[in-house]
């Protein structure tokens, strides 16, 4: 039957951590990469026994390599390596040797050598009770395509040999996918999956660099398994992913990721099927649908007594009221608008935790959702970790699951407000301040998180990612993708800090992991926001006078208009008839800034003017160095 498994290669550590790792996250097949059981440290007998024990089958052995059209000697010595190998199988209880086309220099042009090696090697495997599976690689030397292995394949004619299709060498090539599917099942030893971004590069160094999960790149993997399935195959289909990155995270990481994805790639599958009217394949559990996301409902501000009043001084000059405090808790409520900000002051439980681990911080997102028993089934069935606080007596509980770095996404139903009730009113105050809502979020990640960290925002909650775009930095660039939910109302942009001095970088190492950053909120008129915040001592980020000469040349903008925006230091982007306003809070403690935004029929974030607020903010931070260093 259709199962999902996972190639050891694409986690890091050691056999047994793997092992566990793929169990854990819910795979019941694994392919042995055979380098991890040479670093093993037991019999292949023992990691046998270890499989089993997690109710793990070793779908296969991979990769036996340079085997086929070789000249003598070294033909005689590869039977006797394959030879080695099919013993080795028995130990393992693994029954597919999987052979991959040889890279050799030494390899001769010859298909019909090739076949007739195959041939034998699948004659020397029948005497084991073994099956042999032939994978073109991208850089085989001369069998690249899974066309030319299908034939290699047929023409060996043996009942115990087949092709394996790897989407990765297949897409990498512009290989046709279409006719895989009337291939028949039978010759189809394995599928493995895997995706990559259409980057312009040599496919060895893609594969190991870029490789990826299906959907993390730009491959069409639902074409792919819907071309597999429609053959009539029903074996393992088995994520083979080589990459640094994969092998540098956390192996528990890595395979929560490859379920996800698996996951996610078999609704969409699912999806493709019901559009031509066919039913479900049954193999494959159905995943619940993802929740509507429908906008933040609250964010909650993680600070000791000593940051929390400079915070809610902050956020006071941006012209939040004090709603009310919490029935049990050091935990109050600013509002504005549609905007709630929470600052948590506990000495004891998860924002204390997380305090103490980040300072002050964004430490969770509250998300309005239309159901959040559908939001929870999903997460859960994508093993998110979920979480309930400790609440007191008649309070009510927030079902959260964990997002980045440990920070919580919180669901709350739609016109739920029992959230609210835990918080004795404050004085009943109609605010007159002009902030209406979150207009987005962005998470700083480092670079070996981004990809599940955009799976999880796509899986869990059901947004979409938006193209990469490359940012300049004063000291460098970084990557930037932000995704959105299908309403537009929640939008969280994902940059990636890959080291140096950018302004990512900086937050990354100040505080002490990924994190939200930044937190834009949205008004009808930004003039009257920034001045009434200025009055209430609210510093904003200065921008140079030349930034404003430089947007007189690009744009007709009216004279008073663009002396205004001198004078308050608001940002400014046109495009087409779309306007758009936005002026930056200056960092709090190195960590997080507020970003004030007005949009006219604009539905983009002011990419133009980051490079001016990185600027901004890399001098400020030196400017504070050289004051600290004349201080000392
Ligand atoms: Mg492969």
């Amino acid at each position: 039957m259709l199962r999902w498994s996972i190639a050891s290669v694409c986690m890091g550590g050691a056999l047994e951590g793997k092992f566990a790792a793929a169990a854990k996250a819910g795979f019941r097949a694994v392919e042995l990469f055979e380098n991890d059981l040479t670093f093993f440290n037991g019999r292949p007998r023992d990691a046998r026994q270890l499989a089993a024990d997690l109710g793990l089958e070793i779908v296969a052995l991979q990769p036996l390599r340079d085997f086929e059209a070789m000249p003598d000697p070294m033909r005689r010595r590869n039977f006797a390596r394959a030879a080695r190998k099919l013993e080795l199988m028995h130990d393992l209880g693994a029954r597919l040797l999987c052979l991959c086309s040889n890279v050799s220099p030494e390899a001769i042009d010859d298909a019909a050598q090739a076949a007739a090696d195959l041939a034998e090697l699948a004659d020397l495997a029948r005497q084991h009770g073994m099956r042999i599976g032939y994978e073109a690689l991208a850089w085989g030397r001369h069998v690249k395509d899974w066309t030319a292995a299908w034939d290699i394949v047929r023409g060996a004619d043996r009942d115990n040999l087949g092709i394996v299709l790897d989407s990765f060498h297949i897409c990498v090539r512009g290989n046709p996918i279409e006719p895989i599917a009337s291939l028949p099942a039978e010759w189809i030893a394995l599928v493995q999956v895997a995706d990559a971004p259409a980057l312009a590069m040599d496919p060895l160094s893609l594969s190991r660099h870029y490789r990826c999960y299906p959907g993390q790149g730009d491959y069409p993997i639902v074409d792919y398994l819907d071309a597999v399935t429609r053959s009539g195959y029903r074996g393992p289909l088995s994520l083979e992913i080589f990459n640094d990155q994969f092998r540098g995270a956390s192996a528990a990481a890595i395979a929560v990721d490859g379920m996800r994805s698996l996951r996610a790639a078999g609704e969409a599958l699912t999806a493709k099927r019901a559009a031509r009217g066919e039913g479900p394949i049954a193999d494959l559990a159905p995943l619940p649908p993802a929740p509507v996301v429908e906008g933040a409902e609250f964010v909650e501000f993680a600070a000791s007594d000593a940051d929390a009043s400079e915070l809610i001084a902050l956020i006071e000059g941006l012209g939040f009221h004090h709603a009310g405090r919490h029935l049990s808790k050091g935990v109050d409520l600013y509002v504005q608008g549609g905007i709630n900000l929470v600052v948590n002051r506990e000495r004891e439980g998860f924002a204390h935790s997380f305090s103490l681990l980040h300072g002050p911080s964004v430490c969770a997102l509250a998300l309005r959702v239309d159901s959040i028993d559908k939001a929870l089934e999903r997460a859960s069935a994508l093993e998110c970790q979920s979480y309930v606080g400790k609440i007191g007596p008649g309070e009510a509980t927030v079902p959260a699951v964990a997002g980045v770095e440990g920070s919580l996404i919180y669901f709350i139903g739609r016109d739920d407000r029992r959230w609210r009730d835990d918080f004795l009113a404050g004085p009943d105050k109609t605010d007159g301040g002009a902030l209406r809502k979150v207009d987005h979020l962005s998470n700083v990640v480092r670079r070996g998180e981004f990809l599940g960290w955009c799976l999880f925002y796509r899986t869990v909650l059901g947004l979409s990612p938006q193209p990469q775009v490359e940012i300049v930095d004063p000291h460098g660039a970084f990557f930037s993708r932000s995704l959105r939910s299908p309403n537009g109302e929640l939008r969280i942009a994902l940059n990636i800090g890959e080291g140096g001095a950018t302004g990512v970088s900086r937050f990354l190492e100040a505080f002490g992991g990924a994190g939200f950053q930044q937190i834009a909120l949205s008004t009808d008129d930004i003039f009257a926001a920034v001045e009434a915040a200025k009055a209430k001592g609210v510093a904003f980020l200065p921008i140079p006078d030349n930034y404003y000469d430089d947007l007189a040349t690009r744009f007709e903008i009216a004279p008073d208009l663009l002396a205004r925006m001198r004078g308050l230091g608001v940002l400014y982007d046109r495009v087409k008839d779309g306007e758009f306003f936005h002026i930056y809070t200056e960092t709090f403690r190195d960590r997080f800034f507020f970003e004030l935004v007005e949009r006219h029929n604009y539905d983009l974030f002011g990419a133009a003017n980051t490079p001016v607020r990185l600027a901004a903010q890399a001098s400020a931070t030196e400017a504070e160095k050289r004051a600290e260093i004349e201080f000392e």
